[in-house]
């Protein structure tokens, strides 16, 4: 074979080109991709295999092996030379086939006559599709040049068929996007949804993939680079020295957008003869592929970095922006590798449900999901490469699961299940007026916990009596600079107009930890949950709470106001909260603002200590709200964001019920109102046990207050009282299946 020159390639792409648009059968296309890349390279052998299924490769076209043995050669991933280029996802290169380990002879393609074998493999953005073989009789190894032409080549053929030019019969690897597939993530919010896949970032489209004239196209390449170059250094100059996270990211891509390795590999993938966005797409596949392959999450990382420049770069060269002009589906499931806040927050309620293949059960994304009670699964590992736009798709939030295409038998099993949920919630419907008095005649308070503007509507539909915790953090989490004190004024206003005489229990601002506003100074913590977080910053920084009282002060013009501390650990952190409340207080009457009516300051119990606070502390406090969540994780230490061991101590274990009637006791002795508004409350049976052992008002998420109050009213709570004081004195480990066993008969 002679050495081939960058005039040969670029000739061989454009011949592959003019094949390419030819209108004709898939595998009439096939065949003469392998004809022309045998002839253009001098070689004896060319041979496409692609995927049958994920383990299976099949031999799909060949120019040189028997043309019988096409469609009936098939190669398990990892056997042979064929299936080895296809697990590495790198070239095999070898002068003498036979005698190269794990070589597997096909006798039916008459490949005995060739020596020779070189292989590279046919990807797309990490998406194994098949592999492209030459072989000749001559025993030889391919120089470096050549395998390079190669990949070209395969890259453009991947381009190909991923644009559905070889797609028409079964056989076509394609097929693998039109099959069921089950993907299992993580449940970061629960519920159930069906629609259909809208892709956050959908792909840039490639249409131009080679090059007429390679000094034309190294000159858009680096056009493109440069422009990519300015717009990062001006994000970096607008993220500032405030955000270090942010910063490091963009110091990454501002190295990678400057790093000569890969303008060098763009600029020779053009020289070859590839447009410069092919060129771009190339690298970025061959990235993707090494992703898959590294197992140090910071070099994982990097690489992701690298793949999220390469498509902005692609961005700039094609023009293709977000929009792609495709109509959202009218059950649009987005489907994202992750996303922020305030784009999530953008589309709002418009979503059925949300599939990420990254994300963080504790980012903020997951919160606004949360708090939009939008199902939602992360840690989906490839639903961005598997999924496209339009794709049928069932999230299963409760079980953290994923069906893309499912076939029928999987839908119509997914619809009688929520159906049958749905058919609970019209029941609950019934309720919404009622109240949640148990047999015994307690009533207990339901309340709702909210966070944004677009909760306040569930407070009627629910049946809520009031708002039990307002997230305020929200509203910082979501925006990507400080909101100022008049923003503050009209939120809080909008949502007493909304909520509509029934109260609302403001919680202050409640970040660090999980919840990072970007726009503000965060020190490394090395254990940010026990940190500098909630009402620490408040007291160390009083700015923005302060900015934050008067604005509630302001809106409520009068009305009642309830205001709660988040995270109080000790007796004087709440004086010293409340005191601070209270100068706000007088300034407001000095600038002739109006003063609420009525005044409640109440104090969130998270952690242990507050239990034994001092009486001064329980009788100067006007309410008291259990914020299971945290003090669950701080009772157990067991971290509420880490997936190996937040499902691993139960609400009712003994120990923690135990725990709770400390603070039933107290608040008793001293008549302070006492709530829970942690998830637990929203879980009929744990709702049930924070009812029995003495906690009279729950504040939970809109939809669960039907479910709990459905059960309270059938149960009797002094039973479920002295069932727990049963299980206590049996020294049991945990309240649960006695529980369950009373539930199980209780009349519907
Ligand atoms: C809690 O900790 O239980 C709570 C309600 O607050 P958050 O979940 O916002 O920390
Ligand atoms: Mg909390």
């Amino acid at each position: 074979m002679p050495h081939r020159t960058e005039t040969d390639s670029r000739k061989l792409l454009r011949r592959l080109r003019d094949a390419m648009s030819v209108a004709s059968p898939g595998q009439e296309r096939l065949d003469r991709i392998t004809t022309i890349i045998a002839e253009s390279m001098g070689v004896d052998v060319c041979s496409i295999y692609l995927f049958r299924d994920p383990d299976t490769l099949e031999l799909c076209a060949t120019e040189g092996l028997r043309p019988e043995s096409v469609h009936i050669t098939r190669l398990r991933l990892g056997e042979g030379l064929v299936g080895k280029v296809a697990r590495l996802a790198r070239p095999v290169n070898t002068a003498n086939a036979p005698a190269e380990p794990g070589f597997r002879y096909m006798p039916e393609t008459g490949e005995e006559v060739f020596t020779s074998f070189l292989g590279v493999p046919v990807q797309r953005l990490g998406e194994r599709l098949g592999v492209l073989v030459v072989q000749a009789k001559e025993p030889r190894l391919y120089s470096d040049d050549e395998i390079y032409g190669l990949e070209v080549v395969a890259m453009v053929i991947a381009e190909m068929t991923e644009l559905g030019v070889f797609v028409g019969d079964s056989t076509s690897f394609a097929a693998t996007h039109k099959n069921p597939a089950l993907l299992r993530g993580v449940t970061a919010q629960e519920g159930e949804a069906e629609g259909e896949v809208w892709l956050h970032e959908p792909r840039v489209v490639i249409t131009n993939l080679v090059n007429d004239d390679s000094r034309a196209e190294l000159a858009r390449l680096e056009g493109a680079v440069a422009q990519l170059r300015v717009s990062i250094d001006e994000l970096l100059a607008t993220a500032g020295t405030r955000d270090k996270e942010h910063q490091e990211v963009l110091q990454t891509y501002r190295m990678f957008a400057h790093s000569r390795g890969w303008m060098k590999r763009m600029e020779e993938d053009i020289r070859l003869g590839l447009s410069a966005e092919a060129a771009v797409e190339k690298e970025q596949s061959t990235a993707r592929a090494r992703l898959e392959r590294v197992p140090d999450a910071y070099l994982r990382d990097r690489l992701h970095d690298l793949d999220d420049l390469s498509n902005r770069l692609l961005r700039i060269l094609t023009g293709q922006g977000r929009e792609t002009g495709a109509t959202m589906p009218d059950r649009p499931i987005l489907v994202a590798r992750n996303i922020g806040p305030g784009e999530l927050l953008e589309y709002g309620r418009n979503l059925r449900g949300v599939v990420l293949e990254e994300g963080a059960v504790g980012s903020h994304a997951t919160i606004v999901a949360r708090a939009l009670a939008i199902p939602l699964v992360i840690n989906v590992p490839r639903i961005t490469t598997e999924a496209l736009t339009g794709d049928h798709i069932l999230v299963d939030g409760t079980e953290g699961m994923v069906h893309l295409r499912p076939d029928d038998s999987v839908t119509s099993a997914f619809r009688d299940k929520t159906a049958m949920q749905a058919k609970a919630q019209e029941r609950y419907a019934v309720l919404r007026d009622k109240p949640a008095q148990a047999r015994c005649g307690t009533v207990i308070g339901l309340k709702m916990n909210a966070g944004l503007m677009a909760d306040l509507p569930s407070l009627v539909s629910s049946g809520a009596e009031a708002v039990g915790l307002f997230r305020t953090e929200l509203q910082f989490l979501t925006q990507d600079r400080m909101p100022r004190r008049t923003d503050l004024v009209a939120n809080y206003a909008r949502v007493l107009d909304a909520a509509d005489g029934r109260p609302v229990h403001f919680r202050t601002l409640d970040i660090g930890s999980d919840k990072v506003m970007p726009y503000m100074n965060r020190p490394d913590e090395p254990n940010p949950a026990m940190g500098w977080r909630a009402l620490r910053v408040g007291l160390d920084k009083p700015g923005v709470l302060r900015m934050q009282l008067q604005a509630l002060i302001r809106a409520a013009k009068g009305r009642a106001l309830s205001v709660m501390f988040p995270l109080v650990a000790t007796g004087a952190e709440f004086t010293e909260a409340r005191s601070m409340l209270m100068r706000e207080i007088d300034r407001e009457a000095r600038l002739g603002h109006s003063l609420p009516e009525r005044l409640e300051v109440g104090a969130m119990l998270e952690t242990p200590s507050l239990a034994f606070a001092p009486k001064g502390f329980y009788e100067a406090v006007d309410f008291i709200s259990i914020g299971g969540n945290d003090l669950k994780q701080f009772f157990f230490a067991a971290d509420r964001e880490n997936e190996l061991v937040r499902r691993r101590y139960d609400t009712l274990n003994v120990s923690f019920l135990t725990f709770l009637q400390v603070v039933v006791d107290r608040c008793h002795e001293t008549d302070t109102a006492l709530s829970f508004c942690g998830e637990d409350a929203g879980r009929p049976v744990d709702a049930l046990a924070l009812a029995g052992i003495g906690i009279a008002a729950l504040s939970m998420r809109p939809a669960s207050i039907g479910p709990v109050k459905s059960l309270i009213r059938r149960a009797n709570l002094n039973e479920v009282s002295e069932l727990i004081a049963r299980v206590q004195t049996r020294g049991l480990e945990t309240a649960r299946p006695a529980l369950l066993d009373y539930v199980s008969t209780l009349v519907d």
